[in-house]
């Protein structure tokens, strides 16, 4: 079976975990005056992070969607109005912040353009409102397939944010693809915004983690709203250093994933019924099966009965997802088997 469910379903190898025996661990929870934790472990980990990102500080998460939400949480309170994507993942999947049972925050929308980039007029339109405490981005964006924002981008958001005194988040799951495929480092990329979140759970091919980074104030804001969320850790040494041997191993690496998902798509190019996404830039091939007159789910389940397992994603599409582990030979086996359903509708 080939998976291309998700990048998260990356294994950690051998020598990602050994760095677990030998990592110095400590209590994570306990603050020292400068408000750093007792693992030494987690706190090169922060450091390495928000080195790579050009930020004062990092704050290790659990999860993306810890990293995310104790930002907005941070950045604004109940009753305030966050700026997000339509598609945005921060809303879409996690909600949090705007769960009348959590953030209670309200949600103004924006639109990307044609070519995925967040649509300035629509943020100025916003922002004039005087209302938005927060805009929210991500780069990569999942849901349009992995497409990036680029650096010219984000600096015409930044200061037409700033202009309206809007701090701003960025999504960075994919922080390292965007990095890749637009060959700007991710310090160049992260200069534009105020916080940044990225995941070691995705495709740099840790298995637990993400981290937050931003200013030191802000950071030190954001340890007591993750410790509100429960997400304050102990010797969480344990998953900081896997996450560590993913930055020090596994950020070129990606890509392979570019690479393999780009040989996919180039297979797809004339099939009759679905609609494959152009202009494939980094580990995601989204697919629109709802031409053929079937549903993206149904789709999935013939997939899967010739070894390709998949899954529907918002309500028209079909996502592939590349990472480490899936082959150049699984990428083209995994076209095989989209065109011969393809001829089959
Ligand atoms: C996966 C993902 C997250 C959240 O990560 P989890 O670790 O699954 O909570 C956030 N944003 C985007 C765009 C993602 O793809």
């Amino acid at each position: 079976m080939i998976d291309l469910r998700s990048d998260t379903l990356t294994l950690p190898d051998r020598p990602m975990l050994e760095t677990i025996l030998a990592a110095h661990l400590g209590d994570d929870g306990r603050l020292n005056a400068a408000g750093r934790g007792e693992d030494a472990t987690v706190n090169r980990l922060e450091d390495m992070s928000a080195a790579l990102t050009g930020k004062e500080a990092g704050l290790l998460c659990t999860s993306g969607t810890l990293g995310n939400q104790a930002a907005v949480l941070t950045w604004c309170r109940p009753g305030d109005t966050v700026l997000v994507n339509d598609l945005q993942h921060l809303d879409r999947s996690e909600k949090t912040a705007f769960d009348p049972r959590f953030g209670q925050m309200k949600k103004a929308i924006y639109h990307l353009d044609a070519n995925f980039q967040p649509d300035l007029a629509e943020i100025e339109a916003q922002c004039k409102t005087g209302k938005i405490k927060l805009l929210c981005l991500e780069n990569t964006h999942n849901y349009t397939g992995g497409t990036c924002i680029t650096e010219a981008s984000l600096k015409k958001i930044h200061d037409l944010a700033s202009q309206y005194h809007v701090p701003v988040h960025m999504d960075g799951a994919r922080l390292f693809n965007a990095s890749l495929y637009l060959k700007t480092p991710v310090d160049q990329l992260c200069q534009y915004v105020d916080s940044v979140q990225f995941c070691f759970s995705k495709g740099l091919g840790a298995p637990v983690g993400s981290v937050l980074c931003g200013s030191r104030d802000f950071i030190r804001n954001a340890k007591e709203t993750r410790k509100l969320m429960g997400g304050a850790m102990r010797q969480a040494g344990i998953i900081a250093a896997p996450a560590i041997y993913a930055l020090e191993h596994n950020i070129q690496r990606l890509q392979e994933d570019h690479d393999n998902c780009a040989a996919c798509a180039a297979q797809l190019q004339d099939l009759k019924k679905i609609t494959v996404q152009k202009h494939v830039q980094t580990n995601i091939l989204m697919l629109d099966v709802v031409p053929s007159g079937i549903t993206p789910q149904e789709f999935c389940d013939r997939a899967k009965a010739k070894g390709l397992w998949i899954r529907p994603i918002i309500n028209t599409s079909v996502r592939l997802v590349f990472y480490k582990g899936i082959t150049r030979q699984d990428a083209l086996d995994a076209a095989a088997i989209i065109r011969q359903l393809d001829a089959e509708l």
